[in-house]
């Protein structure tokens, strides 16, 4: 029964696919790491004097091959376990990136309408505990998640503001219990989905340094723009450096504040609807060549995070009205399949970009391993060969010494396709999709 029928069966969330992923990951290292432990417990053993079988001897290469092999795997276990799926805003200052954002996460974790002001990235990220915090990229200390709109605010006239030094580059890493006090779990910091806000792209032309700094590892960007308005160069200008740094970036644009086109009757907001359509589709498909005619109906959506927000926090009873205007209902519609859109599209591409590697580095590993174990099978034969070559084919030495390398070339066998049919055939079918 596959991890594969087994998520269909559970009708499970392409989110938690992520985590399934490596958890899958982490076991299929554990169990290599156990492989290569044995191999080396038994190449240890045929090497020492008081075994009788230590008529063969494992050479230092071999066994240093296998020692590095398990310093590999520490390595890459550490380094997964840290992997997480990564989606950066990106729009101009004040078309509602933190809304939506906040929107999102069903809570008001990012303050709003911070204006110009905002001078560094905002890192959202899950946390265990059940009060969130702040960490700065300059100092260990964790602070109080009440300060945040100091701390990330240049303006502020308290010299605790990060300092423009880094320009607009600084990162404030926010920490976001993953269960709210109330028991309501948050399903995207639960499932190592990390959300970064970024300082609006009308203030400031460090693009380059913002991709390499933020962006190399993203698996999702989202351009927040304003529906009443079009696509500003800056804006353009971004998302076409973005996509010569990296191939074929995972694009979404989400046209907000859609609700203002409630006040100007159907007929134009849909006129103004498909105008902005043919712009964003021309801008995706033709000149960023980021994604087919096909797929580009997925990644443009008319929203209001504002409504959503306000919308969720009235349903968790932590407001008592929310702010709605005509269609709202198509909107969260809207809203709604651009989330699920969106998740399985990050789910997606986290797999594919960073578990894979994992998953290819885990194959050649074990390639290596049957590699080894190749070897001494064939240094095996050689000290065979010259060990019997200069023994009487009568006498009782032989015999022993012809039985005792029959039973090593049975137990390196054995080891071999062991390897070969556990090993690798589960790596290969549990992740790969
Ligand atoms: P940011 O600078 O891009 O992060 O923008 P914010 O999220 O801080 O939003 C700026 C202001 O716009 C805030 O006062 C929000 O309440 C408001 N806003 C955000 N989204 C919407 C929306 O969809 N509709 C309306 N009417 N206002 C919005």
């Amino acid at each position: 029964f596959s991890l594969k029928s087994q998520r269909r069966a559970n009708g499970a969330e392409p989110l938690a696919r992520f985590g399934e992923a490596k958890k899958v990951l982490g076991d299929i290292y554990a169990e290599i790491n156990g492989y290569v432990d044995e191999l080396n417990g038994f190449y240890e053993d045929l090497s020492t004097d008081s075994n009788p079988s230590a008529v063969v001897k494992v050479s230092d290469e071999q066994r240093k091959g296998l020692l590095d092999l398990s310093a590999s795997i520490r390595i890459i276990r550490e380094t997964f376990q840290r992997d997480h799926m990564k989606v950066v805003f990106f729009g101009r200052t004040s078309n509602g990136k933190s809304t939506t954002i906040n929107a999102m996460l069903h809570d008001k974790v990012l303050p709003q309408g911070m204006g110009h002001t905002t001078c560094c990235f905002l890192q959202v990220e899950g946390c265990s505990e059940s009060e969130g915090y702040l960490l700065r990229d300059d100092i260990e200390e964790k602070l109080p998640l009440a300060e945040l709109r100091s701390y990330g605010n240049a303006l502020g006239d308290d010299d605790r503001a990060l300092p423009s030094a880094g320009g607009y580059n600084r990162t404030l890493r926010v920490f976001h219990p993953r269960t709210a006090a109330d028991g309501h779990a948050n399903r995207l910091l639960q499932n190592d989905v990390v959300i970064v806000d970024s300082p609006g792209v009308d203030v400031s032309p460090e693009f380059d340094s913002w991709i390499d700094a933020h962006c190399l590892d993203a698996d999702v960007f989202v351009l927040v723009s304003n529906s009443e308005s079009t696509l500003t160069n800056a804006e353009k200008q971004f998302f076409h450096r973005v996509s010569q740094r990296l191939s074929k970036p995972n694009i979404f644009v989400l046209n907000n504040r859609w609700d203002a086109s409630a006040s100007d009757g159907l007929d134009t907001a849909n006129m103004v609807r498909r105008q902005h359509e043919q712009r964003l589709k021309e801008f995706l498909v033709d000149e960023l060549h980021v994604c087919t005619e096909r797929e580009v109906k997925e990644r443009i959506y008319f929203v209001s995070s504002r409504e959503m927000l306000e919308a969720r926090l009235k349903e968790l009873g932590k407001q008592e009205k929310a702010f709605q205007q005509e269609f709202y209902k198509e909107r969260r519609v809207e809203f709604e399949k651009f989330e699920r859109v969106f998740e399985q599209c990050i789910s997606r591409s986290a797999i594919h970009t960073k578990l894979e590697a994992h998953n290819r580095r885990a194959i050649e590993i074990v390639n290596k391993m049957r590699e080894n174990c190749d070897a001494v099978q064939l240094a095996m034969g050689d000290q065979k060969r010259d060990r019997l070559l200069s023994m009487e084919e009568s006498s009782s030495a032989f015999t022993r010494c012809r039985e005792e390398f029959g039973r090593f070339e049975q137990a390196c066998r054995l080891q071999t396709e062991r390897l070969r049919a556990e090993v690798h055939v589960k790596v290969s079918a549990d992740i790969a999709e």
